[in-house]
């Protein structure tokens, strides 16, 4: 049953007040372990631990109402969430391979996504095969015997790469192929690739779902049988479970989320046509600007969300790149995005400074998260850096 967000935010899992004190704002069930009053009992949670409280590194009540949320926000049947995007995208795609096998996955996805492809899953006896996700067709390409697993991230969260997921998943499930959709840019607000036949929904929660840059946290959605699965082995055995503050801090957050989320947005697509039209400003990447393919099935809902924007600097020396980062006095140079705050992150610090090639527009790219200042304040901010650079 699909419930409004508006209920799922405010009431799913917190039917039983009556549980602790009426309370409105849920409790921190702040224990490592709870107690049996017979061997009985004790016995039967231990031949299933995924039906009770035993232990927190399994199941946690402050927990349960957070996972009842956000598999409901997913139209999933069940999620786990675990302790940052990274854990999500290791045991989601570790839980479907085995030695042999082969994964496609798709070009710009997230570093950490990459470094589990290229590093880790060699190490496994696990090929993999990058391919440019806009087309099928590409997939088909691609195809070997052994491949079981095809890993999607739409859009990417440098560039904004899209990707047709439910063309995608329907061509997937004839091969008996796993898909694995990171949605972190989306959110199941903006776009549900379960709906969409993905069978594994992850996304990073430290972005919208936190929206207050003090946690760090990760969700996995997809069918009772593959999240139970993965329970019993890699959420048990890596036993990165989030633990009950910081599930406490994302159902808070989670009151917010639908409003910050527009809000960002909104003030994101005001901020870009700013940029667009700046003198200084060789190129800009957006999703809202990327014409979208309504042919291959890539969302509508992709193009009216995320508050991500790249766009690269009109300059003839790489330091020029550094004086205008440097001169920002509101806007944050750090990493991650979907909370309050604005961010910037210069491409060029993820590279040795003589690497960069002032000519390859992407070099000199810098990539701003939007957050909930009014436009006005952020664009005074860039417009007082450009200036320093001109
Ligand atoms: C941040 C991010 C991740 C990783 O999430 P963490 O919570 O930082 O581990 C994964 N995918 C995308 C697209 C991200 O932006």
């Amino acid at each position: 049953m699909a419930y409004s967000v508006h209920y799922i935010i405010n009431h799913l899992g917190e039917e039983n007040k009556g549980d602790y004190f009426r309370a409105v704002a849920p409790p921190i069930i702040q224990t490592s372990n709870f107690a049996f009053s017979t061997v009985q009992q004790l016995r039967e949670s231990f031949e299933n631990e995924y039906s009770t409280w035993l232990y927190s590194r399994g199941l946690n009540p402050t927990v349960e109402i957070l996972r009842k949320k956000l598999a409901a926000l997913d139209e999933a049947e069940d999620c786990l969430v675990v302790n940052s995007g990274a854990a999500a995208i290791y045991m989601s795609i570790l839980s479907q391979v085995k030695q042999g096998d082969h994964v496609i996955a798709v070009h710009g996805v997230y570093s950490w996504a990459h470094q589990i492809i290229t590093q880790i899953l060699p190490q496994l006896g696990i090929t993999h095969t990058f391919v440019d996700g806009s087309s099928v067709q590409n997939f088909m390409a691609a195809l070997q015997p052994n491949t079981t697993v095809v890993y999607l991230e739409s859009p990417t969260s440098w560039l904004y790469h899209t990707q047709p997921l439910a063309a995608i998943a329907a061509w997937a499930k004839q091969h008996q192929i796993i898909t694995i959709c990171d949605n972190s840019f989306c959110t199941p607000l903006g776009q549900k690739p379960i709906a969409l036949g993905i069978d594994i929904a992850i996304q990073s929660a430290t972005k919208f779902i936190s929206g207050h840059s003090d946690v760090v946290a990760g969700v996995i959605s997809s069918s009772k049988a593959i999240i139970e699965k993965m329970f019993h082995q890699q959420y048990m055995s890596i036993g990165s479970g989030i633990q009950p503050f910081n599930a406490w801090l994302l159902l808070r957050g989670l009151r917010t989320m639908p409003l910050r989320w527009q809000q960002v947005h909104q003030t994101a697509k005001v901020v870009s046509e700013y940029v667009a039209k700046h003198p200084m400003v060789r190129q800009l990447w957006c999703v809202w600007q990327t014409p979208f393919d309504a042919e291959n099935g890539v969302e509508v809902s992709t193009a009216s969300c995320g508050g991500l924007l790249t766009f690269s600097l009109q300059v003839s020396n790489a330091q020029r790149v550094e004086d205008f980062c440097n001169a920002l006095q509101h806007i944050q140079m750090a990493v991650s995005w979907g909370g309050y705050e604005s961010l910037l992150i210069p491409k060029c610090a993820t590279m040795p400074l003589h690497m960069v090639d002032v000519h390859n527009p992407e070099h000199t790219s810098c990539r701003l998260y939007v957050g909930l200042e009014t436009a006005e304040f952020i664009i005074s901010d860039l417009e007082q850096a450009f200036q320093k650079i001109q």
